[in-house]
């Protein structure tokens, strides 16, 4: 069996306000802000796919409640789940 964890940020972009905390404050530089804006009108962060490490700092700095949120996902194994996990978090910047 293969165990490994797989965390990643979770950005709630109708929320984000685009205060660019969390960008400044991810060690990883793993999130972006977006060049779209959302429904009210703020530019909003999302997570690049790539390079989270659970920290938590992004979660820890965010101002806006329900904004952001890190997922952890521990003591999965290689399958198809996984697999599939894996391939959602890269293309679409985390699993909604
Ligand atoms: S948990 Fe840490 S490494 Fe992951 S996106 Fe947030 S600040 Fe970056
Ligand atoms: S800290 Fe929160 S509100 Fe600010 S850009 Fe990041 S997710 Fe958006």
């Amino acid at each position: 069996m293969i165990e490994e964890e797989i965390s990643y940020p979770v950005i709630n972009k109708e929320i984000c306000k685009g205060c660019m905390r969390c960008i400044v404050g991810c060690p990883q530089n793993a999130i972006l802000l977006s060049e779209d804006m959302n429904n009210a009108g703020y530019q909003f962060a999302y997570y690049s796919g790539n390079g989270c490490t659970g920290c938590k700092d992004c979660y820890f700095t965010c101002p806006e409640p329900l904004g952001l949120e890190v997922h952890q996902i521990k003591n999965i194994t290689n399958n198809s789940i996984a697999k599939m996990i894996k391939a959602k978090v890269a293309s679409k910047g985390g699993i909604k």
